[in-house]
């Protein structure tokens, strides 16, 4: 099944180029709303106008300006804006899925292990924000927010939801390690 959005991009070895717009958006954005002064009630004298309200909504101070879908050893590479790349086979980015599916409904966040040969079938772009595979198992529920994938990459210091190390390249699991 295909996303809502973007085109069919596996097996070609495909090569997603993000808009350079996206790349402006830094850092967080506050929006501030205006007072609304409250109409007063019969016979009682009009306060003040209440606080300003302020909203605030977060998006990622680091957005993928390139990606790229290796086939012929199943990795995605993904560069950000800040020039870095990421690196992800894509076993791995199936063991991080993080669909409820997948994740439950507990706040614990779990790698479920794949197989190495796990491929990716489709993918495609989630609005401005994430970006979505179908697996050659046939799953497609994951919608892999960018920050999502900043807390999985490998060279990400693992306060995030990754929690066990990479062992001459590949991820182990914490309890593998004792
Ligand atoms: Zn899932």
């Amino acid at each position: 099944m295909r996303g809502p959005e973007g085109a069919n991009l596996a097996g070609l070895g495909a090569k997603v180029v993000l808009p350079r717009s996206r790349a402006r958006s830094r850092g967080h954005a506050r929006v501030r709303r205006p007072a609304i002064a409250r109409p007063a009630r019969a016979g009682t004298p009009a306060g003040p106008p209440p606080p300003p309200r302020t909203q605030t909504c977060y998006i990622p101070r680091v957005l993928p300006v390139d990606i790229v879908h290796r086939t012929q050893d199943h990795a995605l590479v993904i560069t950000w804006e800040d020039s870095s790349a990421s690196e992800y086979p894509v076993a791995y980015l199936r063991g991080w899925c993080p669909c409820a599916e997948c994740q439950g409904h507990s706040n614990i966040i779990k790698y479920r292990p794949a197989p190495r040969d796990t491929s990716i079938i489709e993918l495609w772009e989630v609005g401005a924000y994430a970006i979505g595979f179908r697996f050659s198992d046939g799953h497609d529920k994951g919608i892999f927010r960018w920050t999502w994938l900043r807390d999985i990459r490998h060279e990400a210091v693992p306060t995030g939801p990754k929690t066990s190390r990479f062992v001459a390249g590949h991820y182990v699991a914490d309890e593998d390690l004792h």
